[in-house]
């Protein structure tokens, strides 16, 4: 199971490289150097996955629930039994700390798959009783041949949240993660074939979003997609898989409040918000990036949220003491410092860091910035208004319940929303009115994976999670029975 340098499609249940021969570069983000190859694949790459996909589906969709079960369950065991290289793959590939790799996305890789696995053997359907007259029932069919897309944030934690559930329910897939994150995926491919899954059930094509990307979303016989990404992208998909009335589920971008009371419990608030701003370099969809403090509490929180930030350590993301590790591409670095520029343009203070991190040695060009807190921005500008995916937050203090409210909702996004308060009624009365899909109250990224996970205005359309996922997944038939 360790990485290889060619990394290779997943297609028929064969390890190919692309039909072109053609191959990208991967690059590390810890160093700044290529290490591996990934196949650049195109339409023909899709055919050969679609039409195994289309193969595969008339068996896998009439296999009983157990078996899919069983598989599944194994695929997890594969995962966890090699957790270390699957984790260091993931943070060779992402610069994120191994720390987090081995406590968050590889467990949670694991645990989709298990979550998935005993969901369909308890799945249940609807049926609607006419008394007297009828009774409806609703069958729960799987769509077919399905293409799941997923990005680099949280490469294989996001690439299985679709792939898992897409596959408990029957249905055969056609998979794409990020070109810039592929490694895990690939390990993926060979936990499956070890696993038993039969060929053609889950192809797996890297390459490019607008290449490979596209020609799944394109593709007639794909019946839907699943796709996490940004906004901008999640766009051009509506645009293309719209006309051919595809079945979408758009998980995209946010520009997350977090609204902290005076009357929150200080210590609990401050841990977790340094959390939400930083954790993975701010490059997690549900971050919070706009932190509105009520006036009292202000001055307090910018002085203890500046001295913690100023403590966190970016660098190394192998060594055990490291908060921060690499930005996921030097493309993406040039981005969240044009923002910072862009914040001192539009009247803001940098109160510390947005500096890159002097590193030595083979580190020496990796892609490492140091965490940025600003203040003095007002809601309408461009830095609180676009997404920076990146370790940077704006504060802002606020006077009343409505102006908070009315901040937080002030972006077209809304995706998550983070709300300290110890007063319960107004925790309610708050969270009701926030423009979010998930509103965390006195906590952050505190996950059950029953729940409906989305967001809401241009952050998406649709849901995953749980029974949401399933149904997703399948299509409902109802069948009307007459008596006698
Ligand atoms: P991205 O949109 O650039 O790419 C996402 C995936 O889509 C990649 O696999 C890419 O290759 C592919 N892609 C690109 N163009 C395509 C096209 N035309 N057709 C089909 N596929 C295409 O996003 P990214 O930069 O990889 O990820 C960061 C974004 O993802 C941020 O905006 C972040 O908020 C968002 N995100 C959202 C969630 C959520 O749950 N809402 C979770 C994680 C990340």
């Amino acid at each position: 199971m360790t990485p290889d340098k060619y990394i290779k499609n997943y297609i028929d249940g064969a390890l190919v490289p692309a039909a072109s021969g053609a191959y990208l570069d991967n690059y590390c983000p810890a160093t700044g150097k290529v290490y591996s190859q990934l196949p650049d694949s195109d339409e023909q790459d899709v055919q050969r996955a679609v039409d195994a996909a289309e193969r595969a589906f008339p068996e896998w969709s009439k296999a009983e629930p157990g078996k899919r079960f069983r598989i599944l369950m194994r695929i997890a065991d594969i995962i966890e039994q090699n957790m270390e290289e699957f984790a260091r793959a993931e943070t060779t590939d992402s610069g994120k700390p191994l720390a987090m790799s081995m406590s968050v996305d590889i467990p949670r890789a694991q645990a989709n798959f298990r979550f998935f696995a005993t969901a369909i053997v308890q799945f249940g359907s609807e049926s609607h009783h006419m008394a007297g007259e009828a009774v409806n029932y609703t069958l729960r069919q799987p769509l077919g041949v399905v293409g799941c897309i997923s990005p680099w944030n949280l490469p294989l934690y996001l690439f299985t949240w679709k792939i898992a559930p897409a596959l408990a329910t029957g249905n055969c897939v056609v998979a794409k993660p990020s070109e810039l994150t592929p490694m895990t995926a690939y390990l993926l491919s060979k936990a499956c074939i070890e696993a038993g899954l039969p060929s053609g059930v889950l192809n797996i094509v890297h390459g490019l979003g607008n290449k490979a990307g596209q020609a799944i979303v394109e593709h007639p016989v794909v019946k839907a997609i699943s796709f996490t990404g940004g906004t901008a992208t999640g766009k051009k998909i509506v645009a293309t898989a719209g006309p051919m009335f595809k079945k979408l589920s758009l998980e995209l971008g946010g520009k997350n409040p977090n609204i902290i009371f005076a009357d929150c419990n200080f210590d609990a608030m401050i841990v977790d918000t340094l959390r939400s701003s930083f954790s993975n370099n701010g490059q997690i969809c549900l971050c919070g990036s706009r932190i509105y403090v009520e006036r009292p509490l202000y001055e307090k929180f910018r002085d203890e949220l500046v001295k913690r930030t100023q403590f966190l350590k970016v660098g190394d993301p192998f060594s055990a003491v490291t908060d921060l590790g690499a930005l996921v591409s030097l493309q993406h670095l040039e981005k969240v410092e044009s923002y910072l520029s862009l914040a001192e343009v539009e009247g803001g203070s940098i109160l510390c860091g947005g500096t890159r991190v002097e590193m030595k040695g083979e580190y020496e060009t990796g892609y490492y910035l140091r965490p940025a807190v600003i203040e003095g921005l007002p809601l309408e500008c461009r830095t609180n208004q676009e997404e920076i995916f990146g370790p940077v937050v704006t504060i802002t203090p606020f006077d009343t319940e409505e102006e908070a409210i009315a901040l937080a909702n002030g972006t077209v996004y809304g995706l998550s929303a983070t709300l300290w308060t110890q007063d319960i009624s107004r925790a309610n009365r708050v969270a009701e009115q926030l423009q979010a899909g998930i509103v965390w109250v006195n906590c952050w990224m505190v996950r059950d994976l029953r729940t409906p996970f989305g967001g809401v205005k241009n952050s998406g359309i649709g849901r995953e999670g749980g029974n949401e996922a399933l149904r997703f997944f399948t299509e409902p038939k109802n069948v009307c029975m007459k008596y006698g």
